[in-house]
C-alpha cells in the first residue's frame, strides 16, 4: 500500500525498535540511507540497527558506523517494531527478509520499478537517491541533523547522482545537499573516498576497457567480463563513466560474469528506457541507470542482452 511521507515519518517516529536493510551489492545510496537513518533513530533514544545481506565495499569506510553494519547470521532472528527496507524492494535484500519478524514493514524507495509488494511504500521516483528522500522524511518529523547523519545522507545524494551531474539533479537535490554541506559534511572527502581504487582495480579496469566493443553504429558502447577477466575486475565502479563520455552513445553497458552461468548487466542511458530492458530479465532500475542478471552461456547472453537493447533504440 503507497503511502505518504507525513505517514511514513509516522510509523517510523512511532516505533521504538527498528531495523534497517538495503540491497545486496551495496553502493552509497543503500549504505547511506539505511546508516543515516540509523543515526538519526539512535539519536532520538530508539534501538536501531543496520542488517545488510553483503559485503560492504572498503570505499564506505569513510561513513560514520560503518562497521556497525551487520551481515545476518545464518539461522539467527531478528524482531523489531519496524523493518525499514531502503532504495530496493523487498526481494532483493537477501537473507534478511526471512530473518526479521518485525510487527510492519515500511518500503522506503526512489526506484520507478518498484515492485510495490510492501505492506507500506513511500515511493518518490521523483527523488534522485533514497538519501533524498531520507532527508525529507527526516524534516517531516522535524529533526535536525547530526554531521553523521547527514555525511551518510550526502554520500548517497552524490553517488545517485554522479556528483550531482545526472538529469535526475534537482533544485530540490542540490538544496537538500546544501543544507547537509552546512552542517558540516565535507564534499571532497567524499567524493575522494568514493572514487578511490588501488592500483590493481585500476589496471584491471584497464585491461577492460581495451576491451571494449561498439554496436549498432557507435550508438552502444559495451564491455564484457568473461569469467577469466572476471578474476582480477574486483571493482566495476567507474568503468561505464568512462563508456559513457563516448561521442554517438546512447546505451553503454557492461557484462560482467558473476558464478557458473550468470551474469550481471549494468546499463546506462542517455534517455533510451534501459529499465524497461533490465525489467524484461527480472531486474530493475531508473530510466537512464538499470541492471539485471543474466543466465546461460556467455555467448548466448551476450546475443539476448544485445538484441534487447537494439529493440529499445529503435522503439
Ligand atoms: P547498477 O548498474 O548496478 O549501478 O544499477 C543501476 C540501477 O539499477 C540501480 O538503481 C539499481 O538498484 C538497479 N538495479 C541494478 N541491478 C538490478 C537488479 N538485478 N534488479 C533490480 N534493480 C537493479
Ligand atoms: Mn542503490
Ligand atoms: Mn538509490
Amino acid at each position: 500500500m503507497k503511502i505518504t511521507l507525513e505517514e511514513a515519518a509516522r510509523m517510523v517516529a512511532d516505533a521504538q525498535t527498528v531495523i534497517l536493510t538495503s540491497h545486496i551489492r551495496p553502493d552509497g545510496d543503500s549504505v547511506g540511507s539505511t546508516l543515516g537513518l540509523m543515526h538519526y533513530l539512535r539519536e532520538q533514544g530508539k534501538d536501531a540497527r543496520v542488517l545488510i545481506d553483503d559485503e560492504i565495499p572498503r570505499i564506505f569506510g569513510v561513513l560514520p558506523g560503518v562497521e556497525q553494519i551487520a551481515r545476518p547470521a545464518e539461522g539467527a532472528r531478528y524482531t523489531a517494531d519496524l523493518l525499514i527496507v531502503c532504495d530496493v524492494e523487498l526481494k532483493r535484500t537477501g537473507a534478511v527478509l526471512d530473518a526479521v519478524d518485525a510487527v510492519r514493514v515500511l518500503n522506503i524507495d526512489h526506484h520507478v520499478t518498484n515492485d510495490e509488494e510492501a505492506e507500506y511504500l513511500y515511493l518518490n521516483p521523483d527523488d534522485a537517491a533514497t538519501c533524498e528522500i531520507m532527508y525529507d522524511l527526516i524534516r517531516a518529523m522535524d529533526g535536525g541533523f547530526s554531521l553523521d547523519a547527514a555525511t551518510c545522507f550526502y554520500t548517497g545524494i552524490a553517488t545517485d547522482t554522479g556528483f550531482f551531474r545526472f538529469s535526475n539533479t534537482t533544485p530540490h537535490t542540490m538544496r537538500a545537499a546544501a543544507d547537509l554541506i552546512e552542517i558540516g559534511v565535507k564534499p571532497n572527502i567524499i567524493a575522494v573516498a568514493m572514487e578511490m581504487k588501488s592500483y590493481d582495480e585500476v589496471m584491471a579496469q584497464v585491461r577492460a576497457i581495451r576491451n571494449l566493443e561498439m554496436f549498432y553504429d557507435g550508438r552502444v558502447a559495451a564491455v564484457f567480463i568473461d569469467e577469466e577477466r572476471a578474476k582480477d575486475v574486483t571493482t566495476t565502479e567507474g568503468i561505464l563513466d568512462k563508456l559513457r563520455v563516448i561521442e554517438g552513445t546512447q546505451v553503454v553497458f557492461f557484462m560482467k560474469w558473476l558464478e557458473p552461468d550468470t551474469y550481471r548487466v549494468s546499463m546506462r542511458s542517455k534517455g533510451t528506457n534501459v529499465s524497461r530492458i533490465a525489467q524484461g530479465f527480472g531486474g530493475g532500475g531508473h530510466i537512464r541507470a538499470a541492471g539485471c542478471t543474466l543466465h546461460g552461456s556467455f555467448d548466448e547472453a551476450k546475443k539476448t542482452i544485445l538484441a534487447a537493447i537494439g529493440e529499445e533504440l529503435n522503439r
